[in-house]
C-alpha cells in the first residue's frame, strides 16, 4: 500500500527534510508519495494575497479562505480521481491542521494515522486560518486540529514535519526492523529502557554488567525495572495513579 501525503503551506521550501532520510527512501521505495503545494498558486490577485486583517480588530493577519477553499479541494478532486481507498480503514482523506488549539498529537494518534491512505497537511501562518475553512473542509476530509504542545510555533510547517515522521515509520515497511518499533518509547505506555553500546568502558563509565550476562531472563528483567524506574522520574503523567503517588509494588504489564 502507498500512503499518500499531501502538505500545503506557504513555505513548501520547509518541508525539504522530507525528501533525506528514513521518509526519502520510504518515497523511492513507492511506500509513501507525497506532494507539496504552495499555497499562493491558489490566489488571482497579482500579490498572491493570502492572508487579512481580522474582523472585530485585534493584533495580526487572518489566512484568506479563498485559496484554502481552492487547494484542498484540489486535493479532494485529485483524490477522488486517483481512485476509491484501497483499505477499508482509509476512509475519507484526513485533514490534518495544526495548531496549539488542537488535541495534543501523541504516539495513539500517531498510530492510528499511519492506517489511513491520505493525510493532508495544512500548515497555517499568522494568526491562524480563517475558521471557515475548518467547515467546508468537513465536506471532502476528516478534519483533525493537532497540537504538537503546549507552546506556540510560527506556522504549521515544523509541526508538520515532527508529525509526519512519527506518523510516517509507523507505515509497514518503512522502518527496517519492525521489533525496534515495539520496544520504543510511549509504544505501551512507559518509556524506554537505557541503551548502550561498545566500548565497554568509557570515560570511567561501564556498561552494567547485567547486559553483558547473556542471561536474556535477567535482561529482560532489568529493562522493565529501568523503563519503570525512568518513567516514575520523568513522566510520572504516564503511569497509573497508584503507581506514579510511589506505590511499594510498581507492578505494570508490559
Ligand atoms: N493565534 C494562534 C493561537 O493563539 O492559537 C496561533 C497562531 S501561530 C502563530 C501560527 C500557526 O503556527 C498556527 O496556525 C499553526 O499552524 C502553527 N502552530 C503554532 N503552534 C503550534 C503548535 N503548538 N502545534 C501545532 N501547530 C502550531
Amino acid at each position: 500500500m502507498t500512503v499518500r501525503i499531501d502538505v500545503v503551506t506557504i513555505f513548501p521550501d520547509y518541508l525539504a527534510p522530507l525528501g533525506i532520510s528514513l521518509i526519502g527512501k520510504a518515497q523511492r521505495d513507492g511506500r509513501i508519495e507525497l506532494q507539496v503545494h504552495d499555497l499562493r498558486e491558489f490566489t488571482h490577485d497579482r500579490h498572491r494575497t493570502v492572508d487579512d486583517t481580522p474582523y472585530g480588530g485585534g493584533a495580526g493577519m487572518v489566512m484568506k479562505p479563498e485559496p484554502w477553499g481552492e487547494a484542498l479541494e484540489s486535493i479532494a478532486r485529485q483524490a477522488v480521481a486517483r481512485g476509491l481507498p484501497k483499505t477499508p480503514a482509509a476512509r475519507r482523506p484526513t485533514l490534518i491542521i495544526p495548531g496549539p488549539g488542537g488535541e495534543r498529537f501523541d504516539q495513539t494518534i500517531a498510530r492510528d494515522l499511519a492506517q489511513r491512505d491520505h493525510l493532508v497537511f495544512a500548515c497555517g501562518r499568522y494568526e491562524g486560518i480563517d475558521e471557515r475553512v475548518y467547515e467546508s473542509a468537513a465536506a471532502d476530509f476528516d478534519v483533525r486540529i493537532l497540537s504538537l504542545g503546549d507552546y506556540v510555533l510560527n506556522g504549521g510547517e515544523v509541526a508538520t514535519l515532527a508529525m509526519t515522521e512519527a506518523i510516517a515509520r509507523l507505515i509497514p515497511g518503512v522502518i527496517g526492523n519492525a521489533q525496534s518499533l515495539v520496544e520504543e518509547s510511549h509504544e505501551d505506555g512507559l518509556l524506554e529502557y537505557p541503551v548502550y553500546t561498545k566500548p565497554e568502558h568509557w570515560r570511567g563509565f561501564s556498561v552494567p554488567e547485567v547486559l553483558l550476562s547473556g542471561d536474556h531472563g535477567r535482561i529482560a528483567a532489568w529493562r522493565h525495572e529501568q523503563r519503570l524506574q525512568r518513567t516514575a522520574a520523568r513522566r510520572p503523567d504516564l503511569l497509573p495513579p497508584t503507581a506514579a503517588a510511589g506505590a511499594p509494588d510498581l507492578d505494570i504489564t508490559v
